[in-house]
């Protein structure tokens, strides 16, 4: 049985008619889908219960549900969402002032194997469909309403999995979040972070991108770049560089360097100055994450190391931020996120 989510308009249209009933009847099913959000043909309370009933019989309607909740003592909740075939996948909401930011996974699991990543460690399984990266988007926003009194502001495609590496349902989702017959949401409102896949970067720029693009660089040295992040090795750094100047020219945005700061790896002056090197290229801005523990030998840096790190990228005129951590305390930060059952 194909799931409703899962065919084309044309398709719906097709069926709708040879059910018997008038083609708005489509339009009226993918405003449920999409605007509203539904999950359930049930809730479909303007179709008719014949076409209902019929459409019942003839799809599967594939809607994640929440199994796990665990709330942080800093307001940040994690979400552990249950899929159709019992995989599980981790979502998280960030609430700041008025803000609500939702962390979205793309995959169940992930291929990079990030030496610092608890995701990474998982492995990869499965890429996730649009309409289960859709879910988690709605899932959230109800419960971002109901406990922060405000609906989900920023989306970050920061969860588990690389977005890159399943490049059309995470458009296709971003599209079903931000075009008028969906969520209607600003695409400035959405933020995607990448390990570096050079092709989904050139696809990026060729499509002029509107949401932001967030790169996981880490260290701008090959060799210890090589050593945390695998994906290095075929998405070398200078190839990296070249089509992150192309994604410039392209779109006219500035990218953001993610840089996690790992004692003795890759925090030192001179770790400093090679960033800045590779930065010239193209206007960028820095955004320095703390460590988030995980079963790894990695530790955090030291605070007078990222003083002077900090002080350095500045002198060299600089955008740089220093993100604080979230979540840490209910393994929902970044990095923290694993599959919590099988
Ligand atoms: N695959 C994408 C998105 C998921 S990871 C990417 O690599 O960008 C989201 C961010 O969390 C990345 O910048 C990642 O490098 C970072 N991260 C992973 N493990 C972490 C950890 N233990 N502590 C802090 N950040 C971590």
């Amino acid at each position: 049985m194909k799931d409703i989510r899962d065919i084309t308009s044309e398709e719906l249209q097709e069926f709708v008619v040879q059910a018997g009933e008038k083609p708005f009847r489509a339009k009226q099913i993918n405003e449920w889908l999409w605007k509203k959000g539904a999950g359930s043909f049930a809730e479909m309370n303007n179709i008719g219960k014949g076409l209902q009933e019929k459409l019942k019989e003839s799809f599967s309607f594939h809607r994640a549900s929440i199994e796990v909740e665990a709330k942080s003592g800093d307001q940040t909740v994690k979400f552990g969402f249950r899929l159709h075939d019992d995989k599980m996948i981790e979502g998280v909401l960030i609430p700041a002032g008025q803000r609500v930011t939702a962390c979205v996974s793309t995959q169940v699991g992930c291929a990079m194997h990030c030496a610092f990543c608890a995701t990474g460690q998982m492995g990869f399984i499965r890429n996730l469909h649009f309409s289960e990266i859709f879910d988690q988007f709605i899932l959230m926003n109800q419960k971002a309403v109901e406990y922060y009194g405000n609906p989900i502001s920023n989306i970050v495609y920061m969860g588990m999995g690389e977005p890159l590496l399943n490049i059309q349902n995470v458009l296709k989702s971003i599209d079903l979040l931000t075009s008028p017959e969906g969520q209607g949401l600003s695409p400035q409102r959405i933020t995607l972070s990448t390990a570096g896949i050079i092709e989904g970067i050139r696809k990026l720029a060729d499509l002029g991108f509107k949401p932001g693009l967030a790169v996981s660089l880490h260290s701008a040295d090959p060799l210890t770049r090589l050593r945390i992040m695998p994906v290095t090795k075929s998405n070398p750094l200078d190839k990296l560089q070249e089509v992150l100047k192309y994604y410039h020219q392209k779109t006219g945005e500035r990218v953001t360097f993610e840089y996690l700061l790992l004692n003795g790896i890759n925090d030192s002056q001179r770790d400093a100055e090679v960033l800045a090197a590779y930065c010239r290229a193209f206007p960028v801005k820095i955004n320095l994450i703390e460590f988030n523990a995980t079963d790894s030998p990695f530790q955090k840096s030291e605070p007078e190391n990222v003083r002077k790190f900090i002080q350095f990228l500045e002198s060299r005129n600089m955008v740089v931020n220093l993100r604080r951590s979230r979540g840490k305390d209910i393994a929902a930060a970044c990095g923290q996120l694993v599959k919590l059952a099988h």
